[in-house]
């Protein structure tokens, strides 16, 4: 059996930060590592946000599970399941993810964790290791599996380069001219296609 490992953000569901911005019209949520490159920094940056606006965790919540996951994700995923073992690492925490994990039908997720009070206030967040999809899929070879990975970002490609195949979905244009050795797939057609192909390559 080999194992698919997949990101989650922009694979399976939306930009979770890009659509609380766009869902709650708080302009400042929008911004990203590209706007603001030290992600502690930005973290404490949308903390900081989510206090002055007094959103709780349940309001946030609430937004994500709104959001759904893309369309034929789910589907997609299910197809998926039938050849492969699925792991989802994600660099989300999981307190976000549970709405869409649970429309989803609850697949494997590997991701970090938010610190939340008593009163449901978001007030810290702890990143559970540095470079975890990277060393998921070499503690997977450890455990003698194949690995077949999928992500749309910068943040994926040494995920991507550990594993026996990578594929990219739907990524931008610098990160397919950076990382010309990846396949590149834009529907989940493809990309169920690419896992086959991969599969019958071992
Ligand atoms: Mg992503």
């Amino acid at each position: 059996m080999q194992m698919a490992c997949l990101d989650l953000e922009g694979v399976l569901v939306p930009e979770i930060w890009i659509n609380v911005a766009k869902r709650t019209g708080i302009e400042e949520l929008r911004a990203t590592t590209r706007d603001v490159p030290d992600y502690n920094l930005l973290m404490r940056q949308r903390l900081r946000i989510l206090e002055q606006h007094a959103l709780k965790l349940s309001d946030i919540q609430q937004v994500i599970a709104g959001m759904g996951p893309l369309p034929g994700a789910h589907d997609f995923l299910n197809r998926l399941r039938e050849r492969f073992q699925v792991l989802i690492l994600s660099d989300t925490f999981y307190e976000f993810a549970l709405p869409l994990m649970r429309q989803l039908g609850f697949p494997t997720l590997f991701c970090h964790g938010l610190e939340i009070d008593g009163e449901g206030r978001v007030v810290n967040y702890c990143l559970r290791m540095p470079e975890q999809k990277r060393d998921a899929v070499r503690a997977l070879h450890q455990l003698r599996f194949k690995v077949v990975a999928a992500g749309d970002s910068y943040n994926d490609t040494a995920m991507l380069s550990e594993a026996d195949a990578g594929i990219l979905f739907c990524p931008p244009k610098n990160v397919i001219e950076e990382f010309p050795q990846f396949p590149v797939t834009t529907t989940y057609e493809e990309l169920y296609s690419a896992f086959v192909k991969a599969q019958e390559n071992f």
